[in-house]
């Protein structure tokens, strides 16, 4: 059936990508990031105030960031300030429900549903599952219908069996895979994303092994060209130091995406992200 859209919609999309590319003009060669893993914990924030943390995202030329806090406050400290800059992602620790149980935590779809009554979050996470016995609960089953009904991506700390098992109960479900699966090669992660086409992968903390040394290795390499259209810069702000650290990071990754071919380098550094949660 074909699709009509309202006049006034049509006018909003126009406006949106204006206004993006607008945001992403680049006077110079330095590519923009859209840091698809933020964290805005509480242990952060007196030492580095929400109005610092958009500062330090603006000096380092991040014109959106996706954001996930223990607790959910982090987030919307960020997103209040900055709408416009900040998609905020639902993570579901706060007070004793952490990464070692959320997963079977009977209240858990309330919170959530809860908490999506008052602001549009983009997905759910980043959260943690390790091993194949916490994926496989009747809450993370009902976490991935959720985000399936509703749209949403789940940003998911996770190896490689936790993502299957996933695609497994709720093969439509969008996952955005943390860290590239913080211990998994490129050649898995590759091999994952050439059977999940509902599959993206932020590569955030993986930065000193994409480019040891600062210099691009091949098999990462070899994956960001095979995957162009799926891989997203992240931070990963997850202690305080890494807010110390915030610019010098976001070059870091500039400097091995340099070594891409440029338009490689785009899609990766921001046009991805941008396609999947620009209109956030
Ligand atoms: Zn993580």
């Amino acid at each position: 059936m074909q699709k009509h859209y309202p006049l006034l919609k049509i006018c909003k999309i126009l406006i949106v990508c204006l206004f993006m590319s607008a945001v992403y003009a680049q006077d110079n060669d330095e590519l923009p990031i859209f840091d698809t893993h933020v964290h805005y914990n509480d242990d952060a924030w007196i030492t580095y105030p929400p109005e610092e943390i958009l500062k330090k995202m603006e000096k380092a030329n991040v014109p959106h960031a996706l954001v996930s806090s223990s607790p959910d406050e982090g987030t919307r400290k960020l997103y209040q300030l900055d709408s416009d800059r900040i998609i905020p992602f639902l993570r579901p620790y706060y007070g004793d429900v952490n990464p070692s149980n959320w997963f079977d935590k009977a209240d858990m779809m309330l919170y959530f549903r809860q908490r999506m009554e008052t602001i549009t979050y983009g997905g759910i996470g980043e959260f943690h599952l390790h091993g194949i016995a916490h994926a496989d609960t009747p809450v993370v089953r009902q976490t991935a219908r959720l985000a399936a009904e509703r749209d949403l991506y789940l940003h998911v700390h996770s190896d490689a069996e936790v993502v299957k098992v996933i695609f497994t109960y709720e093969p439509e479900v969008k996952i955005l895979w943390a860290h590239a699966g913080l211990l998994e090669s490129p050649e898995v992660v590759s091999r994952m994303m050439d059977k999940h086409r509902n599959l993206w992968v932020d590569i955030s903390i993986r930065e000193y092994e994409i480019a040891p040394q600062g210099k691009l290795d091949p098999s990462w390499q070899a994956l960001f060209l095979r995957h162009p259209e799926r891989i997203t810069i992240g931070s990963d702000t997850y202690i305080p130091t890494r807010w110390g650290m915030y610019e010098k990071i976001i070059e870091f990754d500039r400097h091995w995406l340099n070594q891409l071919p440029r338009e490689v380098a785009e899609k990766i550094s921001y046009r991805n992200a941008l396609r999947l949660f620009g209109q956030n």
